[in-house]
């Protein structure tokens, strides 16, 4: 694959398509916890600064796009990651192990204190929430990418955006990046009511969370997501909505088979990603075979 032949886009998209937009280079980045917030019991946020964010970060407008984090093996400490060399090849360095990685959402960018934010769920079973759950300042990450992103389109009158937790930071992204003048529809799954965050953004918001502990699951249905999905009332127009949802990789396959073939959304229309699976360590979302349609 030549990098240079691959699409890139700038500016607003109104096309009314999606645009899958590769950047320029891949960017490894050596950062470190400048500090760790605690949102709600179950989300914590991590800020990360390193000299690496000197030259900025390509963060795009209404883009939910992810970054590569690479994680110390808690193991050995040993942080192995790739770096780029002049022959373009890209091989681990920082030890004899394997490279421990995983996909997290830029939440936030500030130019100004040139601080990266990630929001991580502490779920409490795997590597990376762990890491999260114990990050203090100064404990180092290598960040690499974002490497394309899915610029959605912003001409479009209504918005839906619908996941579990692990999709809250790409779909707080689409509410705040939203076009003022639109309308947005979220719907959120978490686990219990104090798990909600403030999310605000210039277009119209009709925010729902959905209570994993009180919520109904309809029969039939694999979440109560997918049940809250299909008591919402859709526009009557098709062609006035952009849907977009992620999440666990079994749940939102019937979410987006009810987006394109219950509601009527074409391909261009939708955006589904399965963001982890249940019961499997490191999953990458390329092998979630969601978009098969
Ligand atoms: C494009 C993209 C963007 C993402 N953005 C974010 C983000 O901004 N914030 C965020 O927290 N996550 C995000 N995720 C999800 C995150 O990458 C996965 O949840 C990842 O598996 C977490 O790694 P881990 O080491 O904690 O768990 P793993 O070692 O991968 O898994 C260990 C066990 O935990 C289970 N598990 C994994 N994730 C979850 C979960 N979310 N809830 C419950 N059980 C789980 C697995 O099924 C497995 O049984 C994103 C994923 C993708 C693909």
């Amino acid at each position: 694959m030549n990098r240079d032949d691959l699409p890139r886009f700038s500016g607003p998209n109104r096309t009314g398509e999606l645009q899958f937009n590769y950047m320029d280079r891949l960017v490894r980045r050596d950062l470190r916890v400048a500090r760790a917030e605690d949102i709600t019991p179950r989300y914590r946020r991590i800020v990360l600064v390193g000299d690496d964010l000197a030259d900025g970060f390509p963060i795009a407008n209404f883009a939910p796009d992810h970054v590569r984090v690479f994680f110390p093996n808690p193991r050995t400490g040993e942080l192995v990651s790739p770096r780029e060399q002049p022959d373009g090849r890209w091989i681990n360095e920082g030890g004899a192990g394997k490279a421990i990685h995983r996909d997290y959402t830029v939440r936030a960018w500030d130019p100004e204190t040139r601080e990266l934010s990630l929001d991580f769920i502490l779920h409490g079973h795997g590597l990376a929430s762990r890491w999260a759950s114990r990050a203090t300042p100064g404990d180092r990450l290598v960040v690499n990418g974002p490497s394309s992103n899915w610029l959605l389109p912003e001409n479009y009158p209504r918005y839906l955006a619908l996941g579990d937790e692990s999709a809250l930071p790409a779909i707080a992204r689409i509410i705040e990046d939203a076009p003022a003048g639109a309308h947005v529809t979220a719907l959120i799954e978490i686990p219990d009511a104090a798990e909600q965050q403030k999310l605000t953004g210039a277009a119209q918001l009709d925010l729902r969370w959905i209570h994993r502990d009180s919520a109904p699951v309809a029969e039939g249905h694999l979440s109560a997501l997918e049940t809250a999905l299909h008591a919402w009332q859709p526009p009557e127009v098709p062609r006035t909505l952009f849907a977009f949802a992620a999440g666990e990789t079994q749940s939102v396959k019937p979410i987006r088979r009810y987006l394109r073939n219950g509601m009527g959304l074409t391909k261009d229309q939708v955006v589904v990603d399965g963001y982890w699976k249940r019961g499997v360590g490191g999953f990458d979302h390329h092998d979630a075979d969601i978009d098969d349609d």
